[in-house]
């Protein structure tokens, strides 16, 4: 419809849009990869082949965002949802853990670690719906916690923490979900991170995890399954069982993909400008809205709303029908999102807010 393949240009908050020359490249190597004779599909994750492709892409993750020899690059299955649960399990030593809760997957991973320990909240922004991120320079870090945990960008509401908390020397750990490789990242200021890289690293199915080696505890509780603990993949490579081959695959063509456009300050500066677009016509609209405090705006989600539900629908099926796809806001926002990870191009973003103005110009008289 809009580009070559007769593709959409699609917003979706996940899984969502891969860059096309990964899908070509996928798509050239479906059948025979490199001479093998099969699919990576198709290979044991013991072959020597299937080791190479591993490999090379924690070589490349680990380059793209300067890993520090200290930390384990793991590629686990279950999704952002099983670290909820393993972060608690594996991290919790004295029982205790503080959450900042700035949106449904923060306050889930909260809720499911309580099954674990004491735990508490000791900032939420749900007083205003999660339209923003709380200051957490000087919060009441409790004294005997074993980490602070946050979600860095709420898919669903559109923030982003533009710094991070203030822990008092305890250790963070961060939901990256929505924004790994985005933008740069200094690790070291993390226990450990998180992504499930359906959003914007790769398809469903593989969960990346980066954690400071000290973080790896044998000592766990005599319960806890052989597969929940960070030890027991960190030990094997990843590849204790079979991994989600094919999908570590696809996100190592993804790395390679952002080396080549120029690693993550590029990429960072392509959705700066991409985000600047759609934000400064928001500013500027008179009938479309967004419900994001600027300071906490997010450069992946972008959540907005014309303030009637009708004109709402209209709008998502109206665009649609012109290629611009899955911009329904989550129930619990309402209105629209437009989801802008790396793969989506500037093109698509300038046809989103041009379909957006003529909207406007049409439909502003109506309300
Ligand atoms: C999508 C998302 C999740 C949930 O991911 P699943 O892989 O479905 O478990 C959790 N956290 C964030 C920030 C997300 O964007």
């Amino acid at each position: 419809m809009v580009n070559n393949y007769n593709r959409v240009y699609n917003f979706s908050a996940g899984p969502a849009v891969l860059p096309v020359e990964v899908l070509e490249t996928a798509r050239d190597e479906m059948l025979n990869y490199q001479n093998s004779g099969m699919s990576v599909m198709e290979m044991s994750h013991r072959s020597k082949t299937y080791d190479t492709i591993i490999k090379t892409a924690e070589k490349d993750l680990r380059e793209l965002i300067n890993v520090p020899n200290n930390y384990k690059v793991l590629f686990l299955q279950g999704g952002a949802h099983l670290q909820f649960s393993m972060v608690p399990i594996n991290l919790l030593k004295n029982g205790v853990a503080d959450y900042i809760v700035t949106g449904q997957w923060a306050k889930k991973a909260y809720i499911e670690a309580q099954k674990y320990g004491k735990i508490n909240k000791i900032a939420t922004s749900e007083d205003k719906n999660f339209s923003y991120i709380p200051d957490c320079s000087n919060l009441d870090i409790t004294p005997d916690a074993d980490y602070v945990y946050i979600c860095e960008n709420n898919t669903i509401y559109g923030t982003k923490y533009k710094t991070l908390p203030n822990t008092k020397g305890k250790t963070l750990v961060s939901d990256m979900s929505s924004c790994f490789l985005s933008e740069p990242i200094d690790i070291a200021k993390y226990g450990l991170i998180y992504a499930g890289v359906q959003k914007n690293v790769g398809p469903a199915g593989v969960q990346i995890v980066i954690i400071r080696e000290d973080l790896i505890r044998e000592d766990l509780p005599s319960w806890c399954p052989t597969m929940l603990k960070y030890k027991t993949h960190a030990d094997n490579d990843s590849l204790y069982n079979t991994p989600p081959a094919y999908g570590i695959y696809i996100c190592g063509l993804v790395f390679k993909w952002l080396k080549k456009i120029g690693g993550l300050e590029k990429m960072k500066e392509i959705n700066e400008q991409k985000a600047k677009i759609l934000y400064d016509f928001l500013d500027s609209s008179k009938l479309f809205k967004g419900t994001v405090e600027p300071a906490s705006r997010s450069l992946m989600n972008v959540p907005f709303i014309t303030g009637s539900d009708e004109l709402d629908k209209k709008f998502i099926e109206e665009s649609a029908k012109k290629g611009l796809v899955q911009l329904k806001g989550h129930r619990t926002v309402g209105g629209m999102r437009a989801s802008i990870y790396n793969a989506m191009p500037i093109k698509g973003v300038e046809k989103l807010v041009e379909f957006m103005a003529n909207f406007e110009k049409e439909n502003y008289k109506l309300l």
